[in-house]
């Protein structure tokens, strides 16, 4: 896999051109921001991080989480989700130009995954579990999950009422609600899915608790999010494209994530950096941006044959060093 087929260059960067304008749209008024605390640990006490379009990123002194603080309320990210360009523009051209190679690279393999896991854990696999997926999107991923013929019922959850419509069009039940907002008991699944959402959850902590809720004892939750312990943000830091406000902005450290899976409530059963595209995206980086300044240790590790480079990047899987984190957790 290659970071320009998921994530084409020109068509990210636009999104990103258009974030910025959306921050000045509807977030410049930085003083009805709200201070947290690490949203991984609860800690209070932090270092600077660092700054991006002018928010300030910070680091929290006890895991090594990378946070957003002051961030906008829940209530300007409401609004800001309904009429932003960039969410927009991410749900039509970005979503839909890359639907074909992500459903070959990422939801297929994260289908099979599922499969693997469901059968690990002893879910049921008569045809009477619920699946749920969290952030259900374009439902590309529920179509290859109805593929594994493994549960009775598949179900979505999906705030954006344009891409509710397109999951129902496909076939699919969608909760049209934030996780959050869904009552205690509404649903019981078996197996739930939240991919690429933690980053953007305003509270992390309660995010996991809503999934929680939403599983029946002994349910299972797989997610995946962006960690700052990863090499490509490591290196990249302030120029990391997966370092954005106001979207991505819990990047939570593996120790962070521990200590969040316990404070949640979930049985932790698995957690792993599994990512492909470290060494990639500091390549790409480095390519259209020449005066970004790496070690000379990265240079070469980026610049290596390729065969280094696959070296390097399996061993930044297998020691939790990659910035792509999935953790598995049961009710
Ligand atoms: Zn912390």
């Amino acid at each position: 896999m290659k970071e320009s087929e998921i994530r084409p260059q020109q068509l990210f960067n636009r999104y990103l051109e258009l974030s910025r304008r959306d921050i000045e749209r509807f977030l410049s008024d930085r003083t009805r921001f709200k201070e947290v605390s690490c949203p991984a640990c609860g800690c209070e006490e932090r270092k600077p991080g660092l700054v991006k379009f002018e928010f300030s990123y910070v680091l929290c002194a006890s895991c090594g989480s990378l946070y957003l603080s002051p961030r906008p309320t829940v209530e300007m990210y409401k609004y800001y989700y309904q009429e932003a360009e960039s969410v927009k523009f991410w749900s039509t051209h970005f979503y839909r130009e890359t639907a074909e190679a992500r459903r070959q690279e990422i939801f297929k393999p994260r289908a099979l995954l599922v499969g693997e896991w469901a059968k690990k854990s002893g879910i049921k696999s008569n045809g009477e579990g619920l699946f749920v997926d969290i952030g259900s999107g374009y439902a590309i991923f529920l179509e290859e999950v109805r593929r594994l013929e493994l549960f009775g019922q598949i179900m979505g959850i999906e705030p954006e009422s344009n891409l509710a419509k397109v999951g129902r069009y496909r076939g699919f039940d969608i909760i049209e609600k934030r996780l959050e907002d869904i009552e205690d008991g509404e649903v019981g699944a078996d197996f739930a899915t939240a991919f690429e959402v933690l980053e953007h959850a305003f509270n992390p902590l309660e995010f996991l608790g809503a999934a929680r809720r939403i599983l029946r004892p002994g349910g299972i939750l797989m997610f995946t999010t962006l960690t700052v312990s990863g090499f490509d943000i490591q290196v990249l830091w302030e120029n990391s494209k997966s370092v954005y406000p106001p979207h991505h902005i819990n990047l939570l450290s593996t120790q962070g994530m521990r200590d969040l899976v316990a404070r949640s409530g979930l049985r932790l059963i698995d957690l792993c950096t599994p990512g492909e595209l470290d060494v990639d995206i500091v390549h790409n980086i480095q390519r259209e941006n020449p005066a970004i300044q790496l070690p000379s240790f990265v240079a070469s590790i980026i610049n290596a044959p390729d065969d280094v480079r696959t070296n390097f990047q399996n061993f930044l899987k297998a020691n939790e060093l990659s910035s792509h984190i999935r953790v598995i957790g049961a009710r």
